[in-house]
């Protein structure tokens, strides 16, 4: 089977390595400095949803190739689901995944309700036409971070069912059970319906 090729509308180095390591088999993979696009594009959505139809909209109305694009976060039930859609920039511009992780652990401090998930919603356009594929993971927040592998608040999660945290784990675990791995399986399925 030919590869479709594909955008990826995300700047997160990390981000773009596991959706390579998901995606790579399907798709030939462009960032979008690949494509030519310098831009930093502005996130104003208030949901996971509108912010990942608005990246995925952006490259697509500028570029006019297929792509896709991934918004996700964690939310954590002690505090009203925060950070949500503010995880990147919890603790202010620029992101700073340290302060972030410090910022959420003081928030927790004493509470013993740990429960949180986290939350992708990818947006695919292909040959023009907008596809949503959700995915969620469930854990709980540890007191303390434990790992040094994976990305933003992977430190301080563990999830359900497992003793490390998403830094510990080996990434090919991460991606087999994340919420990122959930939503691209479903696209994943998707396309095959589409053979
Ligand atoms: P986005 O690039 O605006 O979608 O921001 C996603 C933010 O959510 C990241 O900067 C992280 O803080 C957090 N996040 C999303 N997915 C993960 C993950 O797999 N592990 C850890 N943090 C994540």
């Amino acid at each position: 089977m030919e590869k479709i090729e594909i955008c990826l509308a995300s700047n997160n180095a990390h981000k773009i390595v596991e959706l390579q390591q998901m995606l790579g088999d399907t798709f030939l993979i462009k960032t979008m400095k690949d494509i030519g696009c310098e831009d930093d594009i502005e996130e104003y959505g208030t949901t996971f949803e509108q912010n990942s139809r608005i990246k995925a909209d952006y490259i697509f109305d500028k570029f006019g190739v297929n792509v896709i694009s991934d918004d996700s976060g964690l939310e954590v039930e002690a505090i009203d689901n925060r950070p949500g859609v503010y995880s990147a920039r919890y603790a202010g511009e620029p992101t700073n995944h340290k302060a972030n992780i410090k910022k959420l652990l003081q928030e927790l401090d004493g509470t013993d309700n740990r429960k949180a998930k986290f939350r992708a919603v990818i947006t695919l356009i292909l040959n023009g036409e907008h596809h949503i594929f959700e995915g969620e993971i469930s854990g709980k927040i540890l007191t303390e971070q434990r790992g040094t592998d994976g990305f933003g608040y992977d430190p301080v999660f563990i999830p359900d069912g497992y003793e490390t945290t998403f830094a510990e784990m080996p990434a090919e675990l991460k991606n087999q059970i994340s919420h990122r791995a959930n939503a691209v399986n479903q696209l994943l399925a998707y396309l095959k319906t589409k053979k």
